[in-house]
């Protein structure tokens, strides 16, 4: 990759361009009818690869390979790192080094997306995706000079990017002993300087070990013969951190209430026939009191689903539920979880909170199978609408949950291996294992119970 950038530079502008035309024009077109399949019409088509192949499949690759994505095909980052070798490169200000932003960008976009149906409708997606690669670009235009300043702080997904990046089987790491004998060796003038890599996503090379952050454009490869790209057992780095990138309270926020509370939440609802019994006891309720408009009043499709030419108008109540239904199932199985978390670190010993920022880290695979798992249903809905059926897709989810709860288990006693011995470890085990239940009884009743 080092030595073919301009090969990368090409694949990277080809996919801009392809992102662009599927962002672009389905919204230009009229909305298919129900009989609109995936090749046949060019909407269908853009939510087939949106969100039944890009999103769900970069998150396996994610866990394969890392975030190879992000360096050699993501065009958000080839935007904003162009657009920042243009720009006015300015410094990065301390409101954007805030550490929750991964959280709240994660957060805002989940429910926002599903406020306006953005599964469903060319709009939306362009308002959803183009806003962010919009916002990508601005952010390069302002910020630093030729880097990624949007992909290392703000960018929506990233946060989520740099946790499933943990589990990843290989990663650029630095021997800091190398690096320094290196340098010894520049100022008995053995070898000569080469010139610092120009690092995209602003890691300190000489301590870079961990996959989280790295977007392995391997431009730093082979620097004072001390960085490479090595090999590492998957997981390696959940259970021991590097130090200088310990766990950190954003990381639990977004596993525990992000990816196992917002995001079952937002895949749950439309599904849910407990969501459908509060809106008929919250109409009842409404019209009793003479209180009819939340039931009758819409909003524009920009901030509320609006298209009656498809029947598929949201009231005010709808959206008001929507949010309720999320945030309480947010609260539930992140409290949950939390509790869980907590009894475990409390088993352990002493409290200590940075402990229970890392016990978190166990639950990776399980929110990553989840969230891949939510994004697949509409694949398989677009399939269906297709005439294929996939008539194991019940097996296959029961698989990867099966395989998401035993990594999450193997990792958890890992993580406990670090901290305690002996039967102090294997009680700490039960609140760990229980965390998981909360979850897999969530998708249980979506895919199974319901
Ligand atoms: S650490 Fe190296 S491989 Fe990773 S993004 Fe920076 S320059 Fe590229």
């Amino acid at each position: 990759m080092k030595h073919h950038r301009r090969w990368i530079l090409t694949l990277q502008w080809a996919v801009v361009a392809f992102y662009a035309v599927l962002l672009l024009v389905p919204p230009l077109l009229p909305l298919p009818n129900h009989e609109a399949r995936i090749l046949d019409h060019l909407t269908v088509f853009a939510e087939f690869v949106f969100w039944g192949i890009w999103w769900p499949f970069v998150m396996v690759s994610m866990v394969v390979a890392g975030r190879l994505w992000c360096g050699m095909m993501c065009p958000e980052g080839a935007i904003t790192e162009a657009a920042s070798r243009v720009g006015m490169g300015r410094a990065i200000p301390r409101w954007m080094r805030w550490g929750g932003w991964p959280f709240v960008g994660f957060a805002m976009t989940t429910i926002y997306g599903q406020l306006v149906s953005v599964y469903q409708y060319p709009k939306a997606a362009l308002l959803v995706l183009g806003g962010s690669t919009l916002a990508a670009a601005v952010i390069g235009l302002v910020y630093g000079k030729g880097k990624r300043v949007w992909c290392r702080h703000l960018c929506p997904v990233s946060g989520v990017f740099a946790l499933l990046a943990k589990l990843a089987p290989l990663h650029y790491r630095a021997d800091p002993e190398v690096w320094t004998e290196h340098g010894r060796r520049q100022r008995r003038r053995e070898v000569s300087r080469s010139r610092a890599p120009d690092c995209p996503v602003l890691i300190p090379l000489k301590q870079l070990d961990s996959a989280s952050d790295c977007h392995l454009c391997s431009r730093c490869s082979g620097y004072k013969d001390a960085i490479h790209l090595e090999l590492r057992a998957p997981g390696i780095e959940v259970v021991s951190p590097p130090p200088q990138r310990p766990a950190t309270l954003w990381e639990f926020v977004l596993v525990v209430f992000g990816l196992l509370g917002i995001a079952v939440g937002a895949f749950h609802w439309s599904a849910s026939p407990w969501f459908v019994a509060a809106k008929q006891q919250a109409a009842v309720w409404l019209y009793q009191r003479g209180w009819g408009w939340p039931l009758e009043t819409s909003a524009p499709w920009w901030l509320l689903t609006h298209y009656p030419e498809h029947n598929d108008v949201f009231t005010l109540l709808d959206g008001a539920l929507l949010l309720g239904y999320i945030g309480v199932t947010t609260l539930v199985l992140g409290g949950l979880v939390s509790l869980s978390l907590s009894l475990t670190n409390r088993l352990l010993g002493r409290w200590r909170w940075q402990r229970l920022w890392h016990l978190s880290y166990a639950l990776i695979p399980l929110a990553a199978v989840g969230v891949f798992l939510g994004l697949s249903m509409t694949t398989l809905t677009l399939l269906r609408g297709d005439g294929l059926l996939i008539h194991w897709a019940n097996d296959a989810r029961a698989l990867l949950l099966g395989l998401g709860v035993v990594a999450s288990a193997g990792l958890g006693w890992g993580i406990l291996g670090r901290y305690a011995s002996g039967p102090r470890r294997l009680a700490a085990m039960l609140p760990m294992l229980a965390a998981q239940a909360p979850v897999i009884g969530a998708w249980w009743l979506l895919f199974w119970g319901w």
